[in-house]
């Protein structure tokens, strides 16, 4: 795995010409510069692991959309996995965010009444997919006692971006 540095984010490649898994981390803003490495990334499959990217600010977000779409351009089809909760509140608003990948997983704020504990936890797409197009929030365990922690905000403001456009 070659993990490289840009600007306030680190990108962490691994995989070949068929699939190729990227894991961004850090925070996407005005220092990142994606674009020009977009000839060493292209792949059939790309695969976008994001839950490391902390904040986003809205020339970050810029600079992601000319990435995702130059990789697209490339003839990449692209995966996102474990999507972080700032980038699924980008995808919400802006659909070329997702740049027409399938979302696998994504990280949403959920809270246990139970025990008091905020956890941002790892949806799974491919478990929860028709409830989640349907605006359910999935019960899932917390980490901590085990009881049921519900979805932490509105499910039509964190599932919106699942629907096709
Ligand atoms: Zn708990």
């Amino acid at each position: 795995m070659a993990t490289t540095t840009h600007g306030n984010l680190t990108v962490s490649a691994s995989g070949d010409a068929a699939e190729r898994r990227l894991a961004l981390a850090g925070r996407l803003d005005e220092t990142v510069a994606l674009v020009d490495h977009l000839g060493g990334w292209g792949a059939e499959v790309v695969v976008l692991e994001t839950a490391g990217i902390q904040a986003i600010n809205s020339l970050g977000i810029r600079e992601w959309m000319h990435f995702v779409a130059g990789l697209n351009g490339g003839g990449a089809r692209l995966v996102h996995e474990k999507c972080s909760e700032v980038l699924v509140e980008q995808m919400c608003f802006i659909p070329a965010v997702r740049a027409g990948g399938a979302v696998r997983s994504f990280h949403a704020p959920y809270y246990c009444q139970r025990c008091d504990l905020e956890s941002s936890a790892l949806i799974d797409v491919e478990i929860h997919g028709e409830g989640l197009r349907a605006m359910k929030a999935p019960g899932l365990p917390c980490p901590q006692c085990k009881g049921a922690m519900t979805l932490a905000d509105v499910p039509e403001r964190i599932f919106a971006f699942l629907v096709e456009h």
